[in-house]
Formats: structure tokens, sequence, C-alpha cells
């Protein structure tokens, strides 16, 4: 195969073949190790998107490539035809490290997302007894959790939904972070789940009342709902803890994950329940060719063990803090940022701009130019999120970056 020789070509083979279907900013990654990626020109950078939070053990860990490497050679794929040696091995530790009793394993988030979906719809008419075709589920605005025809039906992102219906029906959207529009919603007839994400990440990182998911689960539990936590994003120690869910002590029915379960390097997506939940699955309602492969079981037991093995919840903990109390210093010396919020090393700074600006836009190019890679969320909106494998220096180096460019753009 052809290697490019440098960035401006591989853009333009991706702007002459590839559909138009994302908006990336002009760096062309060759590269990566823990907190750094490279360019094609060989230009060294920060990561400080983690693919959507995907990278959350760093670029190419090495024991989860070496897991990667010894599992290629071995096994590859068997499809769920037959069983293969390590995927019951891994839906055991899988199990025991989220404290539920049965994962249907998948490959992308979103169609974790659908499968838990499915799931709490069946529930409903199985276990609730909710007339067929009936059974709705509570969403919040502003909600991300992929893009697949279902998912799409309940966003409120014009870019993402606009011409694509017809939609798919049984969903009520309520505001994020309002218990009692959660109320009024739960009082409808026939709901069967509330899906909420424990922080809204691509909404701009929001992050609810403290309080707020313990109080919706207490709800969902008392109307007999279930309580669908996406955390395909906050997940996997990104906010300081194994689960955005468990800065509460909540523990939802239904739990979806993806993204860092394996570090970035396989497509590894998962649904966690118990089983009087679980159990309305029957062989041949749902699936995925890849799904649980030996591949990805291998490769996701590295990544965890990775999480664990160097305390990546409490590093991300520890630097979250530094890193919002920086900003937090840096913020009352500009005018041209509001705000810094987030939790963990999931954080955000809002700029004193407009939502149909490009001032976030232009500011991340800047930050490119000065070595660190982010990406807006909005016009006036960037979103920050390390590796977990970041040493403290590394995260004030970084922040030296984002302050002197910010000082800059402003100037
Ligand atoms: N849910 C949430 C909360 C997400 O942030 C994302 C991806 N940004 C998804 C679901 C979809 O995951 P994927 O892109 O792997 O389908």
């Amino acid at each position: 195969m052809e290697t490019v020789q440098n960035s401006k070509q591989a853009i333009n083979l991706e702007n002459k073949y590839g559909a138009h279907n994302y908006h990336p900013l002009p760096v062309v990654l060759a590269k990566g190790e823990g907190v750094y990626v490279w360019d094609v020109e060989g230009k060294k950078y920060f990561d400080f998107l983690s693919a959507y939070s995907a990278v959350n053990q760093g670029h190419c860990h090495p024991r989860i490539v070496q897991a990667l490497k010894d599992q290629a050679e071995t096994l590859t794929l068997t499809s769920r035809a037959f069983y293969n040696d390590v995927l019951g091995m891994y839906e055991k530790y899988m199990t025991e490290y989220f404290g539920f009793d049965k994962i249907l394993p998948m490959n992308t988030g979103a169609e974790a997302v659908e499968t838990a979906i499915k799931i709490c719809r069946k529930w409903a008419y199985e276990r609730k007894g909710i007339p067929e075709n009936e059974a709705k589920i509570i969403v919040c605005e502003d909600n991300f959790h992929g893009r697949t025809t279902t998912i799409i039906s309940f966003s409120n992102d014009p870019v993402a939904k606009k011409n694509f219906g017809p939609y798919t029906k049984g969903f009520i959207k309520i505001p994020y972070n309002d218990i009692d529009a959660l109320k009024a919603a739960l009082a409808e007839e026939n709901v069967a789940g509330f899906l909420v994400e424990p922080i809204q990440g691509e909404a701009g990182v929001y992050v609810p009342d403290s309080g707020y998911l313990t109080e919706a689960d207490r709800l969902c539990k008392e109307n007999n709902v279930l309580f669908i936590a996406d955390e395909v994003q906050t997940g996997i120690a990104r906010t300081g803890k194994l689960l955005a869910c468990d800065h509460e002590n909540v523990k939802p029915d239904v739990l979806i994950l993806g993204k860092a379960v394996s570090g970035g390097v396989y497509p590894v997506s998962a649904v966690l329940a118990n089983d009087p939940i679980m159990e309305v699955i029957q062989p041949g309602q749902h699936g995925s060719t890849f799904g649980g492969n030996p591949l990805a079981a291998k490769v996701a037991i590295a990544a965890l063990e990775v999480i664990k093995d160097e305390k990546l919840a409490e590093n991300a903990q520890r630097l979250g803090e530094i890193f919002r109390e920086r900003m937090s210093a840096f913020i009352e010396t500009t005018d041209l940022i509001t705000l810094v919020r987030g939790k963990g090393l999931l954080n955000a700074i809002v700029i004193n701009d407009t939502e149909d600006s490009s001032t976030a836009w232009d500011i991340c190019m800047a930050l490119k130019e000065n070595g660190l890679l982010a990406k807006p969320t909005h016009g006036n909106i960037i979103r920050f999120a390390p590796p977990l494998v970041m040493t403290e220096e590394q995260l004030h180096e970084c922040c030296d970056i984002i302050e002197k460019t910010i000082r800059e753009f402003a100037a």
C-alpha cells in the first residue's frame, strides 16, 4: 500500500474519496504514544480530546497493544455461531468489575444504546405489562447517544436529524437536570425507562446539579421505570471515578459502556444489567457478528486492568481539580473565557461569544499551532479531555499552552 507523503495529500484524498460526514481540524495524525500524537510531518502535540474520551489509557498503551497482538495471532473472530474461549472469561471479568449479573457485548456506543432501548422496551412489555408498541422512554434535551435512525429520532440537533426521517416513536423529551420535568414525565402512561448521560458530553460538558442522579434514580425505582445510564463518554475513570454515577453512589438498572472499554485500541461496547432485566433477551433476538469476539474481549480485559493498576480514576480526579483551579484563576485575567466546568478530566471552557460563532474553532486552530489538540463542541465551547495517564507536570505544560494561546488570541 502507498503511504501519504504529507498532510496536504492526506486531506486531499479524504476530501476527494471520503463521504463528507465529519468536519475535522486540519491535522493528519500518524503516530500516538501516551498523551502525545504526531502528525505526518513529525510535529508533536498533546492530545486533549482522547478520541472523544476513548483513549483514556493513553495512545498505544503497551499492555493493551500486546493483548491485541497475542490474540490477533491466535483467534480473531468466530461470530456467536460458536463459543470462543475468551468471551466467557471477559463476561465474568466485566460483570464482576461493574457489579452486574449479565453483560451483552456489542461494538460501538450507538449500538449499545440501541441494545439498551430494545432491552428496556421488551422488559416493559413482558415484565411491566405495558401494551405492545406503547412503551415510552424518557430522554433529555441536548442529549447525544449516537447517530442511528432510532437515536437521532430523539435528538434535538437539527444538523444530526433534519431530512433523516421518518423517525422512531416512543420517546418523551424533557429538559436535562430538571427533576420536576422528570416527575411530570413519569406520571405519563406507559413509561418504561429514563435514558440519561450522567454528564452531557457533546452538549458541552454539562454537569447536572449534585443530587440530580440520586433523585432521578429514586424516582425511577419508585415508578418501576428503568434508570438507563449512558456512560459511553463519562465511564471508565474519565470523570475521576470508574463511572460518573459513582460520584452519587447511583447504580443504574441498565449501564451502557463504550469507547474507553478498550482504550481506543479496538471497538468494544457493552450493556450491563441484572438478571430480571437481561433475561428478557432470548437467543436470536439481538446480536452482531463482531460483538463479543475474542480480540475485543482480550483487549478490553487488558484495558480495564490498566485502569485499575495505574489508578487512572484517582489520577483523573486529582488532575481535574488542578486543571479547573488553574483555569478558574486564569479566567479572572481574561474577558474572553467566562466559565470552566467539568468533572475529573472531562472539562470545557465557555467562551464569551455566541454558540454560532467560530471563536472556539479559531482558538482550537491556534492551540494546534502551539502543540495541543482540542475540539469545540459548539461555536463557543471547547471540550478538554486528555488521556488519563497524563502527569501533573504535563498537565501544567498543557495549561501553559492553553493560557498563552488564549492570551495571544485575545490580544
Ligand atoms: N453515547 C454517548 C454519551 C457518546 O458520547 C457517544 C459518542 N460521542 C455515543 C453514545 C456514541 O458512541 P459511538 O460513536 O461509538 O457510536
